[in-house]
């Protein structure tokens, strides 16, 4: 049985209730959210998952890191490595998008490493399948594809990147308002190529039902691709990508109806003043399941500085009421991300997600501003590092600059005002 099905019997798992502890959530109202879809718990049946993740309404906001090899760098000590570095960096997911080398291999060991839940996007092993079969990555049907499905269920990926609303009706939108840049997403771009040199309708689309049914199987949750999503501000929603979006709620309906667990992904690159209308649509059309965005970036100009130019674009896109937050690295749009662009990126989506928790009222998160602003303002350096969403960097730059009077900090030196304001109000001698 599903969660969702659990739930409607009244079956409260305890998966379920260690999730309304982590949460700080009245465990009634977790029951409800989920059964509404507005929450998702992404927890294959099959696995055990020391740290699992629910996401959705009235949670944390959760960070994604993707990892993965790619066809000029494969190296699964490396995946490995950043998957450590993911984890320790405080990412609630993981995604292997690998697309080179042992995929079975690299997926078996990142699952058993992970103890967060863990994603893939089943078409990059259907291609990559097919290049290695018959030496095109186009080569594939739709057995190959449920195939590929129902091996990564039973290894126990925990939720699914599905493209299914890359269709020839959508595609034929994308023609007739072209783009600056057309399809940006890899697996819409492989989609469109193989619906292109075969003329057939999508089988992730026209399938749809085996895809809910092996999900439901495994009770994996399905998070509906945005294979259309822009790859530039000026191509923010398009008309190519609403009528994708479209697809996607009547797709949402088809796994809620079947008590499967589903979120849908969103863009991508949006200007500032477009983020609130695309976090609008989607929860309108898609009935308020989570939103999952891929930063978004809010301009196109900065390479090299993309998991910042994310970071601004999800920290509004969470405010307004994204759920779920793809980080991006420093690597984007240029190479192949190392572990610290990895790192560096997790850090970036967690400050974005951090802040619209704050915004969106969440106790717990203003209380860590608290508690922290309380170390400032004694000048208990020790307690501020610990407290420090990233306490390395913190404490690194911390010591590689001590101060001449230990109780300030070399930016401002003896005329620290933390210190002048303390000495001037406790009336102690001031401006020696
Ligand atoms: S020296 Fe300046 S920057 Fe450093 S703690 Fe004091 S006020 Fe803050």
């Amino acid at each position: 049985m599903t969660i969702l099905q659990f739930l409607k019997q009244d079956l409260i798992t305890p998966l379920v209730k260690k999730i309304a502890q982590t949460e700080e959530i009245e465990l009634s109202l977790l029951k409800q959210l989920l059964l509404e879809g507005k929450v998702v718990i992404c927890k294959n049946k099959l696995r055990q998952v020391e740290k699992p993740s629910a996401i959705g309404k009235g949670l944390r906001i959760k960070v994604n890191a993707n990892i993965g090899t790619s066809t000029d760098k494969i190296s699964l000590k490396k995946e490995l490595e950043k998957l450590k570095v993911a984890i320790s960096s405080g990412a609630d997911t993981v995604m292997d998008l690998s697309v080179a080398g042992n995929l079975s291999q690299i997926r078996k060991e990142i699952l058993s490493a992970s103890s967060v839940p863990v994603g893939t996007v089943p078409l990059y092993e259907v291609a990559a399948r097919a290049k290695k079969r018959y030496g095109n990555f186009l080569f594939f049907d739709k057995d190959d594809l449920l195939e590929v499905l129902e091996e990564q269920a039973k290894d126990g990926v925990d939720f699914f990147t599905i493209h299914a609303g890359v269709t020839q009706r959508t595609i034929s939108v994308l023609k007739q308002n072209p783009r600056l840049l057309g399809i940006v997403s890899r697996g819409g771009a492989i989609m469109a190529a193989w619906m292109q040199s075969t003329k057939k309708e999508n089988p992730f689309y026209v399938f749809f039902d085996k895809v809910i049914e092996i999900a439901q199987r495994y009770d994996i949750t399905l998070s509906l691709g945005d294979g259309l999503r822009p790859g530039s501000v000026l191509d923010a929603t398009d008309k190519a990508q609403v009528a994708e979006l479209k697809i996607l709620t009547d797709l949402v309906k088809r796994c809620r109806q079947n008590d499967v667990q589903v979120i849908v992904e969103g863009p991508g690159h949006v200007p500032l003043s477009e983020i609130q209308k695309n976090i609008i649509l989607e929860k309108k059309l898609c009935g308020q399941v989570p939103f999952y965005v891929l930063g978004p970036l809010v301009t196109d100009i900065c390479p090299g500085y993309d998991h910042i130019n994310a970071a601004i674009g999800a920290a509004l896109a969470g405010w307004y009421g994204a759920d779920f937050i793809c980080y991006v690295t420093p690597a984007e749009h240029l190479r192949h991300p190392s572990c610290d662009d990895v790192r560096e990126g997790v850090i970036a989506a967690r400050i974005a997600a951090h802040a619209a928790d704050i915004a969106r009222g969440r106790v717990s998160s203003l209380k860590w501003d608290e508690q922290i602003s309380k170390a400032r303002a004694e000048q208990n350096w020790r307690k501020q590092i610990k407290l420090a969403l990233d306490p390395i960097k913190a404490r690194k730059y911390r010591i590689s600059s001590m101060p001449g009077q230990h109780q300030v900090c070399t930016m401002c030196g003896q005329f620290c005002s933390i210190k002048i304001v303390e000495q001037c109000f406790k009336n102690k001698p001031t401006g020696k």
